[in-house]
């Protein structure tokens, strides 16, 4: 496995599949990595904490990191190249030019900025790596959205994959914050995938999910249109850690 940190040293190739990543691996990014590997010659892994789709610097700078344990997990699923850019490289002093999706609602009210900065770096990943594929995960639902969107808008030849979301046994979906949840946060936290589960065909589902959230405190609880499809999705914040997760309400993200 080759590990790259600029530009100029990235080879393009046919039949590549990009799975981009923030690090702080887990089974969740796992399920992304396999399923690229199946359907692709080379499986190229951009690895990137990206400071654009962050608001708050505490947030960015709290951010899990553990780039050794993360090319040993890249290694092992079979990934070819590893690009590792520092943030100048993404982002040099003369940077100018963002891509501005539309998205409002859930993630996108929450977050002002936040899609402006995915949506900017996915753009930018896709073309210094030119993948045919690009791999994404259910559980950021409106990303998969805002990507779509874009590639349609703006014409990119990249084909969009999504990959259902890997929860833990007790139905939490797997974040790289929970490395921050105290063992009483995190018992705390399934109270999000169980209201959000409860609330499925409900008559009302925010309203169900709302009410069953057992004193999490919710950034919002939205049904969120993706196009495609409709998902009930929230963010709660438990204790200094913020989770999002949903679920499907009508239609399908894959
Ligand atoms: P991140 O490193 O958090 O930016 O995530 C990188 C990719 O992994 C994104 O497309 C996420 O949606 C996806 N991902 C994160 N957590 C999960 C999960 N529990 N299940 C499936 N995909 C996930």
């Amino acid at each position: 496995m080759k590990v790259v940190r600029t530009i100029a040293e990235l080879e393009l190739e046919p039949g590549t599949g990009l799975v981009p990543t923030m690090g702080a691996l887990h089974a969740g990014h796992r399920a992304l990595l396999t399923a690229a590997r199946h359907e692709n010659d080379r499986v190229v892994m951009s690895l990137f904490v990206n400071p654009a789709q962050f608001g708050e610097r505490a947030d960015l700078d709290a951010y899990p990191r553990d780039e050794a344990r993360d090319l040993e997990i890249a290694e092992a699923e079979g990934v070819d190249l590893v690009f590792a850019p520092a943030a100048d490289e993404l982002y040099p002093a003369e940077f100018a030019t963002w891509v501005e999706p539309e998205q409002a609602g859930g993630e996108g009210t929450a977050r002002p900025g936040h899609f402006r900065g995915v949506a900017t770096v996915c753009l930018k990943l896709f073309n210094v790596i030119r993948p045919e594929r690009a791999y994404f995960g259910q559980k950021d639902a409106q990303q998969v959205a805002v990507i779509r969107q874009l590639v349609r808008d703006l014409n990119v030849p990249v084909e969009i994959r999504a990959i259902a979301t890997v929860r833990d046994d007790d139905g939490l979906a797997l974040s790289s914050r929970d490395v921050h949840l105290s063992p009483e946060e995190r018992e705390r936290a399934l109270g999000l995938p169980r209201a959000l589960q409860s609330a499925v065909g409900a008559a009302d589902p925010v309203a169900a999910a709302r009410a069953s959230l057992n004193g999490l405190q919710p950034d919002y609880v939205e049904a969120v249109d993706l196009g495609d499809a409709k998902v009930l999705a929230a963010a709660v914040r438990v204790g200094s850690t913020r989770l999002i997760d949903n679920v499907l309400l009508e239609g399908e993200i894959g």
